[in-house]
């Protein structure tokens, strides 16, 4: 384990694109390696922890630093350093705990947002080209992608991103705060153009599994508080919830991927929120073409709109509907429609009334797959944070390692000094408080 983290750390310290890319494949490669066993799990979610706290958590600041600093450049090298660098970020927010350290803060919560709100964009403008089979990203830093895959390698980024933008909304009240300041117009929209036919038209199967998974988190993780989930719904979410529908009808074949995507998004919803219920079951009966009919025709009778318009068309502008707060009579509505939606919607109805009535069920729609652990390497049967709700202690010190009693913390401590140490002697932080200062100025 020791080996990998001095590694991977020592890459991304490294830098440049192709250290970064070099380093995300490791971690990838580390990921995959520990889908066996629930100890392999721990043990992957410890490597995370530890990289984190490398050298005083300079490997998450020095990737923030990156991010930040070539944000301005738009030459192809600088551009793929933030790039990659996002994509590594990514990569280590599986683990809770690098989430909530990058996030957690209010200044780098709002760096964060803005970076990747950049490179989304930067992502979305260039892709169109790429998929033309223009070469933007010079051989050198390609890692191993396939040639087949090569023009989707910026799709393939644009996806991470919203992996990043999953986990650390996820882990971070703060983050999602600062992604509804930042992103209050453009944020929805921009994850909507991304689902666009045009992109993923010759997209592999598994790029639309990559993309139902990453933003079913994120809607997810969004729809976990009511504030945020109201927020959510009036500035576009169901609009992209509706071309996520589409993108999934696009072929017969891909037809299969309906069911568990729906019934995750229903799963993250918390009890009492009947209208996420009754948003997500609408978009549930999207899934069949007689049930969309029907509640459609409902819908444009009671709100006048003209039936010229397509199906589709209708249903955007369904999307488009601000949803009140509390709006409980829809769910009647809804109960009204019953009888006439599929069998396989009604079920999966009924399932979604009866769960998620606590928090333990909310914790279910996690995002993040590194839960946080123990930092002491043999604690294996201490398990995870979040097993029966137990809160771990921090290193009074660093804050970057975690233990579940004085003992392991202690039995730690002859690896972890090398790591530890005050953190505000850091150098590296300066820099990035100074930049967040300047994009303080900015009205919000
Ligand atoms: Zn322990
Ligand atoms: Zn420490």
């Amino acid at each position: 384990m020791e080996e990998i983290v001095e590694k991977c750390a020592s890459l991304i310290l490294a830098g440049s694109p192709g250290a970064l890319l070099s380093a995300a494949e490791l971690l990838e490669d580390t990921r995959n390696d520990s889908c066996g066993s629930e100890s392999a799990k721990l043990g992957f979610s410890r490597v995370l922890q530890e990289i984190l706290a490398y050298k005083r958590g300079a490997v998450s600041d020095h990737l923030l630093q990156q991010i930040v600093k070539f944000s301005a450049d738009s030459n192809i090298d600088s551009e793929l350093q933030r790039l990659y660098a996002c994509k590594v970020l990514v990569a280590l927010t599986e683990s809770e705990a690098v989430a909530k350290y990058c996030a957690g803060e209010k200044q780098k919560a709002r760096l964060l947002v803005k970076a990747f709100m950049e490179a989304q964009a930067y992502l979305l403008e260039r892709m169109p080209d790429q998929l033309r089979g223009k070469k933007c990203i010079p051989e050198k830093y390609l890692g191993r992608q396939k040639d087949g895959d090569q023009k989707h390698v910026f799709l393939n980024l644009a996806l991470e991103n919203v992996k990043g933008f999953a986990s650390f909304s996820f882990a971070s009240k703060t983050f999602r705060l600062a992604l509804q300041k930042a992103g209050f117009k453009g944020f929805f929209p921009s994850l909507e153009s991304l689902l666009s036919r045009e992109i993923f038209k010759q997209a592999s199967l598994q790029l639309v599994e990559k993309a139902l998974k990453h933003y079913s988190g994120l809607m997810r993780s969004f729809c976990l508080f009511e504030k945020s989930q109201n927020w959510a719904f009036n500035h576009g979410m169901i609009r992209v919830q509706a071309s996520l529908a589409r993108l999934v009808s696009l072929d017969g074949a891909t037809e299969r991927l309906i069911d568990p995507w729906m019934l995750e998004a229903i799963e993250g919803i918390p009890g009492g929120a009947g209208v996420s219920r009754t948003v997500l079951f609408r978009m549930l009966l999207a899934a069949s073409e007689q049930g969309l009919l029907d509640l459609d025709r409902r819908i444009r009778d009671k709100r006048n709109v003209r039936a010229t318009k397509t199906v589709r068309e209708q249903w955007l502008e369904l999307g488009k509907m601000r949803v009140p707060r509390g709006t409980m009579p829809l769910i009647g509505l809804v109960l009204g429609e019953l009888a006439s939606v599929p069998p396989f919607a009604q079920a999966l109805f009924k399932s979604a009334l009866g769960i998620a009535k606590n928090r333990a069920d909310l914790e279910g729609g996690r995002t993040s797959e590194a839960p946080i652990v123990c930092s002491w390497e043999r604690c294996d049967e201490a398990g995870s944070e979040d097993d029966a709700g137990r809160k771990f202690s921090k290193c009074a010190k660093c804050s970057l390692a975690f233990y579940c009693s004085k003992e392991h913390q202690r039995l730690h401590w002859a690896s972890h000094k090398r790591q530890c140490g005050d953190k505000s002697q850091q150098a590296d932080l300066h820099h990035i408080t100074k930049v967040d200062e300047e994009i303080g100025n900015e009205p919000e």
